[in-house]
């Protein structure tokens, strides 16, 4: 038996299941959730997906009305984690992971620390999204509309629009599929990527001001604090995209974005060309993947800034 027939066995023997995914959820997290979530009603089973916030950008989302803040059920038979690295990063809501009889880790980051008692863990997909294709395939689960778009959310999102390198074959094959059976993909890629809020575009605009440049203009830095956040009435996810537009200046192969939060200061970084951020986040307690990584800093965000500048001097 390998592993994706275990985690089938244990889904069918389970009464109970969680769908769990990391904290600030992305495209991709949410996406990935709602995507088992439907495909396990589906056969049957009656999941409980809980994400405590998420960006109503995601509210278009099939299930997203059936997504859970909390639960009273204290063991789940069965819990399943979705596009999250380490059990930390379940943040508050690990408790249900870590009290059910059988915890399943579904994930594509290479840092993955394996932290399930099964773990189908792929790091050369795209996106978690992606391997679900794969798994449902497996299980025989049919891909309706409904899981296609969920799937689809995540894609976009972690792939960028499709532009990042991670992209395969399968992604476009799974696209052209999605198309053929009537699913408006322009539509969703809008809604994915191209709808920013209010307080999105100004956090931008106070990030964009305050952008650095450092090392011949090899690495781009910038930052907000909460009261910035607060300054704009941001939500959940309004913090998202700034780190790209670094990126996406000419010359920088380093794009840095910390975020001050009351769990401290959360750092994004991506990558062009041959920075590993993921090896550079892993020194500073976090992970991710080669081209987009992150970590959490208990440290001020000059602090902060100082430490991320000096790892980075020797792997630019
Ligand atoms: P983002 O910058 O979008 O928050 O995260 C980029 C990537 O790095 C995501 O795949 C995310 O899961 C990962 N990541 C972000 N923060 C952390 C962290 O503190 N620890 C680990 N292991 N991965 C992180
Ligand atoms: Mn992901």
């Amino acid at each position: 038996m390998n592993t994706l027939d275990n985690i089938l066995e244990e889904i069918n023997k389970a009464e109970s299941i969680v769908i769990l995914t990391h904290e600030n959820p992305d495209g991709d997290a949410i996406g990935s959730g709602l995507a088992l979530y439907n495909a396990l009603k589906q056969i049957g089973k009656n999941p409980d997906i809980i994400i405590p916030e998420y960006p109503r950008t995601f509210e278009f989302l099939p299930g997203s009305n059936e997504i859970k803040k909390e639960s009273n059920v204290e063991k789940y038979d069965l819990a399943i984690s979705v596009d999250c690295a380490t059990i930390k990063m379940l943040n508050g809501f690990a408790n249900y992971f870590e009290n059910a009889k059988v915890k399943v880790s579904i994930d594509h980051h290479s840092t993955n620390t394996m932290f399930g008692d099964l773990n189908y863990v792929s790091p050369d997909a795209p996106a978690c999204a992606q391997i679900l294709l794969v798994v449902f395939e497996y299980f025989k689960i049919e891909v309706t509309k409904d899981i296609g778009t969920c799937i689809l959310a995540g894609i976009i999102t972690d792939t960028g629009g499709f532009k990042y390198s991670g992209v395969t074959s399968e992604t476009f094959e799974f696209v052209a599929w999605l198309l053929e059976k009537g699913i408006n993909v322009s539509k969703i890629y809008r809604k994915v990527l191209q709808t920013k809020t209010r307080a999105n575009f100004e956090l931008n605009r106070i990030a964009i001001n305050r952008l650095e440049f450092f090392e011949d203009g090899k690495v781009a830095f910038t930052y907000i604090t909460k009261e910035d956040e607060e300054s704009v009435n941001a939500e959940s996810g309004d913090h998202e995209g700034i780190v790209e537009t670094g990126r996406d200046i000419e010359g920088v192969e380093v794009s840095i974005f910390v975020r001050e939060t009351d769990k401290g200061c959360k750092v994004s970084m991506r990558s062009n060309e041959y920075v590993n951020v993921s090896d550079v986040c892993l020194l500073l307690g976090g992970g991710g993947h080669i081209r987009a990584a992150g970590a959490t800093m208990q440290c001020t965000i000059e602090q902060a800034k100082e430490k991320i500048l000096r790892q980075i001097k020797s792997v630019i």
